[in-house]
């Protein structure tokens, strides 16, 4: 008999690994996990640095149903949003665990419902957000709880919002040491997905978390595949990919503003897409019903601005699309983390060009803040602009600014197909040269089109105007396409030779130009790699690196319509709870379902994902769908 069957049959486990099989289903812990449950089941204090999709929930929902199967009571969920607590609520309903949240969403009959089951200690998790957590009225409740030992466990979520230096400071998170001072002896787990240094430490500061044991999990992802494109022609590129490689797919597209948010989601329904766009505009109900859709409905396309995401965690999310460069590489990271948090294969894509170098530069320098933290604004955006301008393994550069040290990936773009460089150190002193030129022929700083003009001797009106065809600049670099300049300017952009100002992006030369005038600095560029086209075609010759993982085996004709019916009796289901399809079952469950096919009860047990709750609850359902 499978051990989730005979878990129905005998008492509940009450080990952190017999848990994970009975209420989860699944075979085994990930990475750090085992040693992050068993520490705090202990008692211990911790924080938990882990990539978005590492499997954080996990980590203290275990221990609170450990916890509270030995009498230790409630764990509370501090979460600082609304529609995430109902989906987790909704999940470990799913999965037969008791648990609720106090929100606003709530009527008073219902938060008082919620409260009476929390006093009589059934609850094994509580989700409220921080305000919520310490108002006087529930201060007093844990109090009550905490003297009849039932306060278990305080599980910190998204941990980055008590820091300043984080990308979502939420003032209510400070208060939160609170709860360490008025419960000294109940365990805290904080945990987060951002890893850099002052956050970190911010965190340890703030929450008190001084001796808490540090868990820092590999921030590795290696179903994502990472592809940074030149930007040409950006919503054709980005059409062509989503048609090419996720067509009838999930997933997110990121843009900078509210107005390419709207374009760019229009032109992508016209082009027969499910696109939606969600960004800070938009009026809240809207905002709702996009999200709403994007987490129930398949193969939605959100377009959006970076007010979407936190909290997003439906793991079939198959890619995320950059249309504009990210503030910088803790930006990325995040961002792409969306995709792909089941583990199956994933994209993260992003097209990437001069003018998002100059925008970015010029948001930084134009804004109010002090010099310092221009400084390091400026520092991060290096940082992801050379990572932007790699030719080598893009995996090895990200982990490496998290401090993680690994080999080529294998699963990136530089990786699948190595690309072509040229030796650009003549020309990049030409660009100079032609800068500099203009500044000694009147003064007058151009943008970039028109230096290019004169570096290929092409004779324009604007060339003739200002006499410019007497220049010695003029017409050196007619062996160089135009595409070449903008991508060698850029690159003189980006490393900080040059600098473009004022409304028209006038570029002028740095102190470091110099250097490279004279030869000094040796300058490497990649080929546009967007010259070859890319289709389905090559991705089936380059087997995807999933770090160890076998990739998902396709599923015959069969199993495929199996893998069908199971879909749409899930979907019924999901609507019926009213939640989302994937907190019934994931699609890799569902896949390893139809090509198993299992006849029994006791054999469908055995399938990662259904435990003992689930098994009961639909067990026979699974199985007629399955006999056809
Ligand atoms: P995070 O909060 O770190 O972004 P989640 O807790 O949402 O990640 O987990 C990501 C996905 O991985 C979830 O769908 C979860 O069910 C799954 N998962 C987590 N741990 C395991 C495990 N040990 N075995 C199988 N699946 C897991
Ligand atoms: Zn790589």
């Amino acid at each position: 008999m499978s051990a989730v069957l005979s878990a129905l049959a005998t008492t509940p486990a009450t080990t952190p690994q017999g848990v994970l099989h009975e209420v989860f289903g699944y075979p085994q812990f990930r990475g750090a996990q085992q040693e992050i449950v068993d520490h705090v089941v202990a008692g211990g204090d911790a924080l938990v640095l882990m990539p978005t999709g590492g499997g954080k929930s996990l980590c203290y929902q275990v221990p609170a149903i450990v916890r509270h199967r030995a009498g230790q009571g409630v764990t509370v969920v501090v979460s600082p949003l609304i529609a995430l607590m109902h989906d987790q609520v909704g999940a470990l309903d799913e999965l037969g665990v008791p648990a609720a949240f106090l929100n606003s969403s709530l009527d008073g009959d219902e938060a008082r419902r919620v409260e009476r089951e929390l006093l009589g200690g059934r609850l094994v998790l509580l989700y409220a957000a921080p305000e919520r957590i310490l108002t006087p009225r529930f201060m007093a409740m844990m109090q009550s709880l905490h003297e009849r030992g039932l306060l278990s466990l305080f599980a910190i979520d998204e941990a980055h919002c008590v820091s300043q230096w984080g990308h979502d400071f939420r003032e209510e998170y400070l208060g939160l040491s609170a709860l360490h001072e008025t419960f000294p002896g109940v365990p805290r787990l904080a945990l987060t997905a951002t890893a850099d240094d002052h956050t970190r430490a911010d965190i340890i500061q703030r929450l008190q978390l001084e001796e808490a044991r540090l868990f820092v999990a590999s921030f590795d992802r290696p179903n994502i595949r990472y592809t940074i494109v030149e930007k040409d022609d950006p919503r054709k590129q980005l059409l062509r990919f989503i048609r090419d490689e996720h067509e009838g797919e999930a997933g997110i597209v990121y843009c900078q503003s509210r107005k390419r948010v709207e374009e760019t989601a229009t032109w992508l329904a016209a082009e027969g897409l499910n696109a939606l766009p969600y960004h800070a505009g938009l009026d809240g109900d809207v905002r709702r019903h996009h999200q709403d859709r994007f987490l129930r409905e398949d193969a939605v396309v959100m377009v959006a601005t970076i007010a979407f995401g936190m909290g997003i965690d439906k793991p079939d999310v198959r890619f995320v699309a950059h249309l504009d460069l990210p503030k910088n590489i803790e930006s990325y990271y995040q961002e792409t983390g969306r995709a792909g948090r089941d583990g199956l294969p994933a994209d993260a894509w992003m097209t990437y060009g001069l003018a998002d170098v100059v925008n970015q530069r010029r948001m930084i320098d134009d804004s109010d803040a002090e010099d310092d933290f221009k400084r390091l604004q400026r520092g991060k955006l290096d940082a992801l602009l050379a990572l932007s301008e790699a030719h080598d393994c893009r995996r090895v550069r990200l982990l490496g600014y998290f401090g993680q040290d690994s080999e080529p990936c294998g699963n990136c773009d530089n990786c699948l197909h190595a690309p072509a460089t040229w030796d650009a150190t003549e020309a990049a002193r030409k660009a100079l040269s032609g800068i500099y030129r203009f500044r000694q022929a009147g003064g007058q700083r151009y943008g970039a089109g028109h230096l290019i003009d004169v570096l290929r001797g092409k004779v324009t009106d604007k060339v003739t105007e200002r006499g410019h065809e007497r220049l010695s600049t003029f017409g050196i670099g007619a062996d160089v396409s135009e595409q070449q300049w903008r991508l060698v300017l850029r690159q003189l952009i980006a490393l900080g030779h040059v600098h473009a100002e004022g409304e028209f992006n006038t570029l002028g030369l740095s102190d470091s130009a110099r250097e490279v005038l004279r030869g000094e600095v040796p300058v490497r560029l990649r080929v546009p790699a967007d010259v070859k086209p890319r289709g389905k075609v090559g991705r089936e010759r380059s087997p995807r690196g999933t770090g160890g993982k076998p990739p998902p085996m396709p599923l015959n004709a069969a199993a495929t319509e199996r893998f069908a019916a199971l879909k749409a009796w899930r979907a019924e289901v999901a609507k019926e709870h009213n939640l989302p399809a994937y907190i019934v079952f994931h699609d890799a469950t569902l896949a390893e379902m139809a090509r198993a096919q299992p006849a029994t009860l006791d054999a469908l047990g055995g399938i990662t994902g259904v435990g003992a709750k689930k098994l009961e609850a639909y067990g026979g359902q699974i199985l007629r769908v399955l006999a056809g």
